[in-house]
């Protein structure tokens, strides 16, 4: 591993001041990093611990709750608040990588973590995204894990977090602090498609930091549920998740949300199947036709064609468990 330097500042502005400089790179949990160092796909030559900064809080604010970005998963997913309000945040956490990941991993970490396609993780492969320029490995290689929607000539990668598809599925709003102030951005507008710049996952700025998530009180919180399907029951990557949360009253869906996971470079909303929904009752049936529309512009390559079935089956699983009728 490339030796590096090590700075833990004590405030937001000398972090800030830190990471503005080039070769920086912020370290929190460090569970996606330090694997990306000792692999050498990432080499940074200073890392900026960011574990001084009171980021931690979860806690309610007038129109739903705010949760800083270096809280933990674990404590994020067992927060009494997150299990009340938002049960389907915490059954993503609670799907994601193991126990002991769970109480290092933040929530800011998490967001950041980057995809783990195994090309990108082995420096003799050709990887657009590790080394803009040199070609895509997956794409006529073996790529069983990559996406379905989204992805471009350069990159078919997935992200591969469960909470940011439960987010998504949340409208939750990221928190970002820069020097000129703090922005706000729609959790879905944070990860980026691949395009012809796969190397950038998201739209955060080199010299900006994420300080928290706010997520909006909603009415899903009776009718929610998180399926993941993976190849072993614990650490294990999504090969398809979904996210459904439901509004019924009376049978009949007010509001639906739904997203996947495992299937694009950023987490996948499925916004014409939501619409379809709405107005509709609560009806195995119609969960099987909004799958139908969810998977409208879906394309396997050779080794993940499976997902073309796996994916509206888990839609329409995932729906059924949300609405009480499995
Ligand atoms: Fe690299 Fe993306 Fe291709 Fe994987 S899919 S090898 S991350 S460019």
């Amino acid at each position: 591993m490339k030796q590096f330097q090590y700075v833990r500042p004590a405030n937001q502005q000398s972090v800030l001041a830190a990471i503005a400089q080039p070769g920086t790179k912020i370290i929190a949990g460090g569970s996606n990093l330090v694997d990306l160092m000792k692999h050498g796909v990432m080499a940074p030559d200073k890392l900026v611990d960011i574990n001084k900064l009171p980021l931690r809080n979860i806690s309610g604010i007038s129109n739903g709750l705010h949760i800083g970005a270096l809280a933990l998963n674990s404590q994020v997913a067992e927060d009494q608040q997150v299990k009340t309000k938002f049960p389907l945040l915490s059954q993503a956490l609670n799907a994601g990588a193991s126990a002991q990941l769970r109480n290092m991993a933040t929530v800011g970490g998490n967001m950041m973590q980057r995809t783990r396609c195994p090309y990108f993780y082995d420096t003799a492969m050709p990887c657009n995204k590790r080394a803009p320029g040199t070609g895509c490995g997956a794409k006529e290689g073996f790529n069983r894990m990559h996406a379905i929607f989204g992805f471009s000539d350069k990159c078919i990668a997935v992200h591969p977090s469960d909470m940011c598809v439960a987010l998504a599925a949340l409208d939750a709003t990221v928190l970002i602090q820069g020097k000129k102030g703090v922005r706000k951005l729609k959790f879905t507008d944070f990860h980026r498609l691949p395009g012809v710049t796969p190397e950038l996952d998201n739209n955060l700025a080199k010299d900006e930091l994420i300080t928290g998530l706010e997520i909006p009180n909603n009415n899903f919180a009776q009718h929610s549920y998180y399926l993941k399907v993976r190849d072993r029951a614990s650490y294990a990557f999504a090969l398809i998740s979904v996210a459904a949360a439901l509004d019924i009253h009376n049978g009949i869906i007010k509001d639906a949300r739904l997203a996947m996971g495992g299937v694009a470079h950023k987490p996948w909303r499925l916004t014409a199947a939501e619409q379809l929904l709405k107005g509709k009752p609560a009806t195995v049936a119609n969960f099987e036709q909004a799958a139908q529309v969810a998977m409208q512009g879906a394309k396997a390559f050779k080794d993940n064609a499976f997902k073309l079935k796996m994916a509206p089956a888990s839609i329409t699983e995932a729906l059924t468990h949300a609405a009480g009728l499995a």
